[in-house]
């Protein structure tokens, strides 16, 4: 299980459940939980304030407001966890969260999925992945197994989540109705060991993959980011080639997102990982305003259709029961 190094539990979050169990946790395996009504990160810089909020958990209480949307992955953004324990160059959460990416649970969980229930009308989709990897905590929080359950419990309700991370055992024996959807982002492994740190390996993810699918969940990949270094189309290849060989046999979804970069995430990246070797050139890209309101930097057009061409044939060619969502 991921350890965090510092652990805030705001005062108006500890009567709730969740809050006294990482208090226990932390109490057990003598791990820093400090009860406060401000939690504040050392004004350091770099990689430095970066690695150390990545080891730090603030537990709080989430005021509900309106719920953000999440196209194309869902209708609706879930936020029970922000933040992630991994360390991956690209992330994704860079332009969100700065450069002190702390992790932060929600305790008020029942209150935030009761509130997803009310706004649900029929097949409602939510997206648990939008603004964190949620899978690391589980062996801490436990918020992903009651989401799953409560998303079960629910006809109107679907639940998506998105990882690559492994901690999924307190799922697999749940009734989950079909009710949610784990997509594994997978990559060649040379993006793997150059850019996501601190994650598990293919295998391990495949691995979890295969113990999701015989649990009878609906399991999809995600591509992403794909980056088009020289000898993209091999690796890339190669690892659709291992990745059926390695799961059982059965229906796959898959969504592919092509590297994108925001200038905030650019200079947020360049501060955090110096020597990066990221390709974050600005010429040779299309710059296009995003759904969030800023724009990003995407592949030029006839580099992106080269990639849809590439993946639409190749998944189609060792996956026989694949659905591709979306290639962007
Ligand atoms: Fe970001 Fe996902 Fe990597 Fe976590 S695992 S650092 S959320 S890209």
């Amino acid at each position: 299980m991921f350890k965090f190094k510092n652990v805030y539990i705001y005062k108006n979050a500890t009567d709730y459940p969740v809050a006294q169990k990482i208090h226990s946790y932390c109490k057990e395996n003598n791990i820093e939980c400090e009860i406060t009504n401000r939690a504040t990160s050392e004004e350091t810089e770099g990689f430095k304030a970066y690695a150390q909020a990545k080891r730090t958990l603030w537990i709080t209480v989430k005021k509900i407001g309106k719920f953000q949307t999440c196209k194309p992955s869902a209708d609706y953004q879930l936020t029970l966890v922000s933040g992630c324990v991994g360390m991956c160059e690209y992330c994704y959460l860079s332009t969100r969260s700065g450069i002190r990416p702390v992790v932060k649970v929600y305790a008020n969980v029942d209150e935030i999925l009761q509130k997803a229930k009310d706004i649900s009308t029929e097949n409602t989709v939510f997206e648990m992945s939008a603004s964190s990897d949620p899978v690391p905590l589980e062996p801490l929080t436990g918020v992903l197994s009651k989401a799953v359950e409560f998303f079960a419990q629910n006809d109107n309700m679907r639940l998506r989540i998105a990882t690559k991370f492994t901690d999924i055992d307190s799922i697999l024996n749940i009734d989950h109705k079909n009710h949610t959807e784990i997509r594994y982002s997978i990559n060649t492994e040379h993006i793997i060991k150059t850019f996501e740190h601190s994650t598990p390996t293919l295998d391990e993810r495949l691995s979890a993959v295969s113990k999701l699918k015989n649990a009878g969940y609906s399991v999809g990949f995600i591509i992403a980011p794909v980056i088009l270094y020289d000898g993209w189309q091999k690796d890339y290849e190669n690892m659709l080639k291992n990745t059926a060989k390695s799961i059982p046999n059965g229906e796959y979804t898959f969504e592919i997102i092509s590297h994108r970069f925001t200038t905030t995430a650019k200079n947020n990246i360049l501060n955090i990982f110096p020597q990066t070797t990221l390709d974050m050139n600005e010429e040779g890209r299309k710059f296009k305003f995003g759904q969030f309101g800023y724009g990003k930097f995407v592949y030029e057009k006839e580099h992106l259709a080269q990639m849809k061409e590439f993946f639409k044939n190749n998944i189609e060619k060792y996956f026989e029961n694949a659905k591709i969502l979306y290639i962007i």
